[in-house]
Parts: C-alpha cells; sequence; structure tokens
C-alpha cells in the first residue's frame, strides 16, 4: 500500500517546478523529492547562463517553442510573487557578416511564428542598444531576461515543504521497482513507495530511466561541459543586456556570448567540451564509468567523427585563453585577456542517439508507474514550471494506475 501519492527524483529546476505543480493541482497529496546532493539545484539548474529565454530560436512546432512563451510567463509570475530577482534586460542575436545574415533571417522567422516579439535592426540601432558591439545585422529581444535560478529552486523547495512535503536530500535512488498499484524507489536510505514517480534526473537521466524501461531509452547522456569567463568590473560597462551571435545550426548550442548576470557582472562564454565525469566541472574531475560510457558509445564517435574540427576548437578555447578571447572578440572587438577572469563551468545533460544526432528537443518517456524526463536542455531553466505542469497533465492522462 503506497502511503505516497508521488516521488520526484531529482532536486533541480524540472524535479521540483513537477513537484510544485503537482501540489498545486492535488494540494491533499504527499509527495518526497528525492535529491543525492546536499542542497537543491547544485547541477545544471545552479549552474547556467542564468537567462530568461523568450522562444525565439526553436523549430515552430517542437516541444521547445510550444512551451517557451507561456514557460516564461509563469517564472517571471512565480519570481514576482516571490519577490526574487530578474531583470527583462534584452537581447540581441548578432550577426557580425553579411554572410550570417540568413542565417540571422532563418531565427527571426521562427521566432515570429512561434509568437516572441522581436524586431530586426540594422547597424545603428544595435549600436544604441549595445555600442560596444560589432554586427551588421541583429535581432532584438526586448522580453529576454536574466534570474537568478539558484534561488528560484531554493524558494520552490521552500514551498513544496511548506505544503506538508519534504525535500529528501543526501538521498541517491538506486532502483526503482514497478509493482501492481505502487512503485518502489530503492535508494541508499531505505525504500520508498509511491503510487506514482516522476524521474528528473538531469545528467544521469538515461540511468534512472534505465531502471524501468530501458527498451524505450535509445539516446545515452554525454556530459559537455560549457566553461566560462566573467568581465572583471572595470570592463563590465562593454555589455548592457545579453549579447548573442548567430548560433551554428548544426548544434544545438548557442555559441560563446555575454549574459549580464542578476547578481551583478557579466559572464563570457559557455564553450562546449566533452567532460571527463558527467558532474566534471574541471578538466581534473574524472569518472571512469563515465568516460568509458561517453568514449564507447557509438552517438560519441560518430559525432566526433563529423565534427572533429569544431571539437578541437572547443578544446583549444578551454585551454587557451586568447581563444577564448578571439572568439569573444568577434562580438566585442575591444575586450582584451586582462579583461576576463575565469568563472566556475556547469556540464549540460546532451541526450544523443546512438546515430551521433543531438537530442534536440524536450523528450519523455513513461513506464507503467514512472514517467522519465529524458532530455530536458536550455530552455528547461527558463520553462520548468510549464514543464512541470506538463508532466501533471501526463500523469493525468497517460499512466495506469
Ligand atoms: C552551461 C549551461 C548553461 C545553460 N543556460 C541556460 C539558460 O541560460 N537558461 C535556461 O533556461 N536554461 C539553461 N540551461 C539549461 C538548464 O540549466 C537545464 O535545462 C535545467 O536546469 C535542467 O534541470 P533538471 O532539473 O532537468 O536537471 P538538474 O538541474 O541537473 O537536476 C537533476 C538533479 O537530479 C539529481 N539526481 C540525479 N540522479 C539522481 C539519483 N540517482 N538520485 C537522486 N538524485 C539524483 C541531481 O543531483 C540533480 O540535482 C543551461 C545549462 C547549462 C549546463
Amino acid at each position: 500500500m503506497s502511503n505516497l501519492n508521488l516521488i520526484v527524483v531529482g532536486g533541480g529546476l524540472v524535479g521540483l517546478a513537477t513537484a510544485y505543480q503537482y501540489l498545486q493541482t492535488n494540494p491533499d497529496s504527499t509527495l518526497i523529492v528525492i535529491e543525492k546532493e546536499s542542497a537543491v539545484g547544485l547541477h545544471q539548474s545552479g549552474r547556467n547562463s542564468g537567462v530568461l529565454h523568450s522562444g525565439v530560436y526553436y523549430a515552430p512546432g517542437s516541444k521547445k517553442a510550444t512551451m517557451s512563451i507561456a514557460g516564461k510567463a509563469m517564472m517571471e509570475k512565480f519570481m514576482a510573487e516571490e519577490g526574487l530577482a530578474y531583470e527583462l534586460c534584452g537581447k540581441v542575436i548578432v550577426a557580425k557578416t553579411e554572410s550570417e545574415i540568413p542565417a540571422l533571417e532563418k531565427i527571426y522567422a521562427n521566432g515570429s511564428n512561434n509568437g516572441v516579439g522581436c524586431e530586426m535592426i540594422g547597424r545603428e540601432q544595435l549600436l544604441e542598444i549595445e555600442p560596444h558591439v560589432n554586427g551588421v545585422q541583429a535581432i532584438h529581444v526586448p522580453t529576454a531576461g536574466i534570474a537568478d535560478y539558484p534561488a528560484v529552486a531554493e524558494r520552490l523547495a521552500q514551498k513544496i515543504i511548506g505544503m506538508g512535503s519534504r525535500v529528501l536530500l543526501g538521498t541517491t535512488v538506486l532502483g526503482i521497482d514497478e509493482r501492481p498499484g505502487e512503485a518502489v524507489v530503492q535508494t541508499d536510505k531505505g525504500d520508498f513507495t509511491a503510487e506514482r514517480v516522476v524521474a528528473c534526473a538531469g545528467l544521469h537521466s538515461d540511468r534512472v530511466a534505465k531502471m524501468t524501461a530501458p527498451e524505450k531509452v535509445s539516446a545515452q547522456i554525454v556530459p559537455f561541459r560549457g566553461e566560462y569567463y566573467q568581465l572583471k568590473p572595470h570592463a563590465t560597462h562593454l555589455c548592457n543586456g545579453l549579447i548573442y551571435p548567430v548560433p551554428d545550426p548544426r548544434f544545438p548550442f548557442l555559441g560563446v556570448h555575454f549574459t549580464k548576470m542578476i547578481e551583478g557582472g557579466v559572464d563570457c562564454g559557455p564553450n562546449a567540451v566533452l567532460a571527463l565525469a558527467r558532474e566534471g566541472y574541471d578538466w581534473k574531475t574524472f569518472n571512469r564509468q563515465d568516460l568509458f560510457e561517453s568514449l564507447g558509445y557509438s552517438g560519441f564517435r560518430r559525432l566526433a567523427f563529423k565534427y572533429w574540427k569544431f571539437g578541437l576548437g572547443e578544446m583549444w578555447r578551454s585551454f587557451s585563453k586568447r581563444a577564448f578571447v578571439t572568439a569573444l572578440q568577434g562580438l566585442i572587438p575591444e575586450i582584451t585577456a586582462a579583461d576576463l577572469e575565469p568563472h566556475p563551468a556547469g556540464v549540460r545533460a546532451q541526450a544523443l542517439t546512438p546515430d551521433g544526432e543531438m537530442v534536440y528537443d524536450f523528450d519523455f518517456v513513461s513506464s507503467k508507474r514512472v514517467l522519465h524526463v529524458v532530455n530536458a536542455p536550455s530552455p528547461a531553466a527558463t520553462v520548468s514550471l510549464k514543464i512541470g505542469q506538463h508532466i501533471v497533465q501526463q500523469l493525468e492522462s497517460e499512466l495506469a494506475i
């Protein structure tokens, strides 16, 4: 007999937002969020660019596109009601040369289709918004912004506890057993039973999904570290808001950009290099199993073979500050190495198919009593409350009781 209605695995923004939305819809229910770390939001949710994405990039019809506008609005409403800091500082996506204009126009078409308020602007207008930027044309997205995601994660956890449920920290999920009428979640602190389970395990999502639905998990998570520098205080005047390049359409990464941070300062990055551990935030952190799984995976080998030149460039930018600076100078030519200091990195959970394709969209897999979030890349922080709402609706409509 289940004593809990729901167990959520993972105390990142997606897991916490799911638990929060479940309690909003089912206020008399009890649930626990199980998180292996000593605090919530310590991985992707607390180590990202801190951007409130507006939905301008995403292919029309994708889950990212359909969730973006509502998801961002929900996040803004939550932060406003909770008195959490955020700012709609605006963003420019900059074509540095004429040759980048067709790709810029494609993004603009996507943004317009997705209903994002954005405008194509010329060089003169771009310089009024960002006077130090080098560009021939840009998309201006005035509603893009910045947020304090660690504070959002912490507040969601407080709200969940305030609604009579629990957030269990320092507890690792080791297995999930589906039985008639219930699911048993085995952890290093004992077993927990609930009617349903939602797993939002980020960098470990494929491993947790294989606990109940191995036949449905076709992609593997390969960890890609994104490294950042920060502008030193004397140089922060070089960036007023969010300055992005036109991304390479072959990759789901947005390219090194400048991001005004809500706590002050400006971040520059991230690049994308293979992390030597799923939670490997520097070159010194190495996990044999994680690395063997990445290097031995056909999907990674195919990707590396196809894009070895791009990969080497990203690695080179990791080891050479000068190369990183050169990439940044493409957007702001007057930046020098003396303007930059290192800033903590993040690791993206990149789902890769066995063919080496990077899974672009949000993805969910369910077994009888468990719904797994198997891919929640950017902008999943921005739209976490919408993803949570979507999952709660899925639980109501799809899972067998
Ligand atoms: C470098 C970088 C920059 C980004 N920039 C942005 C941005 O500007 N805006 C934006 O919207 N998005 C951004 N993103 C994406 C966004 O951060 C993620 O999509 C989002 O945080 C995913 O949340 P999550 O809850 O799925 O994963 P996570 O935050 O990684 O949470 C998963 C949690 O599950 C826990 N867990 C895993 N396995 C177990 C287990 N077995 N037992 C117990 N607990 C477990 C982990 O400890 C972790 O806390 C960025 C991501 C990165 C890496």
